[in-house]
């Protein structure tokens, strides 16, 4: 096998450090080389890197394997005993080309030696990345603009496998957007851990609209500009005046709600209480009538009682939310939640499942409302698109990258049919 390949587990930011990771080290000179780049976020998500660490090792013998991410950050110990691996990355050293020079030249004898993980804790800056493409073949590209996290939700791993809050200089925002632009990629998403700390390390602490504001000035071909993920209490001014007055922020917010009710919140060391949500939620309503709101809500949270479950449920209509992530809650050593009372894990599969039953039905009343309309939607794939509501759209005969105005005549329960 030629070059390096990159498997890359759990969230957007991974997928674009997946990119600076394989051009970091084919740049240092490594060959025949696996990356496999993994999340800590729920013990499914380590237990499937093992097992995929196991498969590759069977099927390429001789190929080197370097294991990096949250998970190898945060349980490096773990993944050097394994004998298959060759190499233990830490989340800040995956994006340093010596480290990759280093790993061209280590032949690791002692599990020990196989491990070049630095204090995330200690790293307070984050170098830009220019990334001009994506290997996913996807017209939709993602920014990383932030990273690490100051909070420290006590259900939350992320903290431990990349450190506290930094971000990337304005400018430089500007320049990668600017340049996958360029490239003709007709979506950028922007991305971090906590995307709305953006700039508290910067001098002049710019906030997440100040930036979205200075992207879409800046860059005027910019057709679609997506937020991922964020957090309502610290959405600020700029951000909902981009919301309320400008076409081009696509009119799609995906929320970190994680509950609804207002004692599991506490308990969770969450900054904002079901009113606060419910509130945001309606106010954004006000500022982009056709916004699609999204969620993530955990189930089975540890003391969570099924009251207190019924406030998380009934939360998906108070907030006219149409996209729902469910997250079963998974104890994560040394998160404090893994040492509260746990909720039973047959219970917690059994919200969950109501949980995903409620989203469900929350995306068919949307898809209802969509049927009639004439959206534009993103040529994903010759099968898919999204409307820029975040929609999916089944498609065929389109040429992907491409943004067509298309009329939705129906829906399958899942996705629109026009
Ligand atoms: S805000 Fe909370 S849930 Fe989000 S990354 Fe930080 S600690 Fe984790």
């Amino acid at each position: 096998m030629m070059g390096v390949d990159v498997v890359t587990f759990g969230c957007r930011l991974n997928t674009f450090e997946s990119e600076v990771i394989r051009r970091e080290a084919e740049g240092a000179g490594l060959n025949d080389a696996i990356v496999i780049n993994t999340c800590a976020v729920t013990n499914e998500a380590v237990a499937q890197a093992r097992q995929t660490i196991r498969r590759l090792r069977r099927e390429k013998p001789d190929t080197r394997i370097v294991v990096t991410g949250c998970a190898a950050q945060t349980e490096p110990e773990m993944f050097a005993a394994m004998p298959e691996v060759d190499r233990v990355l830490g989340n800040d050293d995956k994006m340093r080309a010596e480290a990759w020079r280093d790993t061209g030249t280590a032949f690791a004898v002692s599990s020990d030696e196989k491990i070049a993980v630095t204090d995330i804790m200690a790293v307070t800056e984050m170098a830009p990345h220019l990334v001009n493409g994506f290997q996913n073949g996807l017209p939709r590209v993602f920014v990383q603009v932030q990273n690490g996290c100051d909070h420290r939700c006590t259900f939350c791993i992320i903290p431990y496998g990349r450190g506290n809050s930094r971000s990337v200089a304005m400018g430089a925002v500007v320049d990668q957007v600017r340049a996958l632009v360029e490239a003709g990629y007709a979506e950028i998403v922007l991305t971090g851990v906590d995307l709305t700390s953006y700039g508290g390390d910067l001098p002049g602490s710019p906030k997440l609209g100040f930036l979205t504001k200075q992207i879409l000035k800046h860059v005027p071909e910019l057709k679609r500009l997506r937020i991922s993920s964020i957090d309502s209490i610290e959405a600020d001014c700029d951000l909902l005046d981009v919301i309320a007055d400008d076409e081009r922020l696509m009119p799609h917010l995906h929320l970190s709600l994680q509950a609804g009710d207002d004692l599991i919140l506490k308990r969770m060391k969450r900054r904002h209480s079901r009113k606060d949500a419910i509130e945001f939620c309606a106010q954004v309503k006000r500022l982009r009538p056709d916004v699609a709101l999204g969620a993530d809500i955990i189930a089975g949270f540890p003391t969570e009682t099924e009251g207190m479950f019924a406030r998380s449920q009934d939360l998906v209509d108070e907030c006219d939310l149409t996209f729902l992530h469910v997250f079963p809650y998974s104890p994560r050593p040394g998160t404090p939640a893994a040492k509260m009372p746990q909720v039973d894990g047959r219970v917690t599969k059994e919200r969950a499942k109501r949980l995903r039953a409620t989203g469900e039905a929350a995306l068919r009343r949307r898809l209802d409302t969509e049927v009639g309309t004439v959206r534009q939607v993103l040529i994903e794939s010759a099968t898919q698109g999204r409307t820029e509501h975040f929609v999916p759209v089944a498609i065929s005969g389109a040429v992907p990258g491409e943004v067509r105005a298309l009329k939705m005549t129906s829906h399958d329960g899942a996705r629109l049919l026009c």
